[in-house]
């Protein structure tokens, strides 16, 4: 019995960290994705914390899978 509960669990937590994280921002949602400032396309960064535009620097949020595009929420990172 707890042998199979533990199995299964390390099962979810595999399918969770291959699909989850890397699918989280869809390509075709990236694209779409402007700044709310300069209408530039923006980038996801390597770490997957925030989208980030190309022309001013600004780095948006990503909050629960959901990309915050408000220039208020944005921090300036070179
Ligand atoms: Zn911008």
């Amino acid at each position: 019995m707890l042998n199979n509960g533990r199995a299964r669990a390390s099962r979810l937590l595999r399918a969770r960290s291959t699909l989850e994280t890397a699918m989280a921002i869809s390509k075709e949602l990236l694209e779409i994705l402007v700044c709310p400032l300069c209408k530039a396309p923006v980038e996801l960064k390597p770490d997957g914390t925030g989208l980030k535009c190309q022309q001013c620097k600004r780095v948006y949020p990503i909050r629960d899978d959901i990309p915050v595009m408000l220039i208020d929420e944005a921090r300036i990172e070179e």
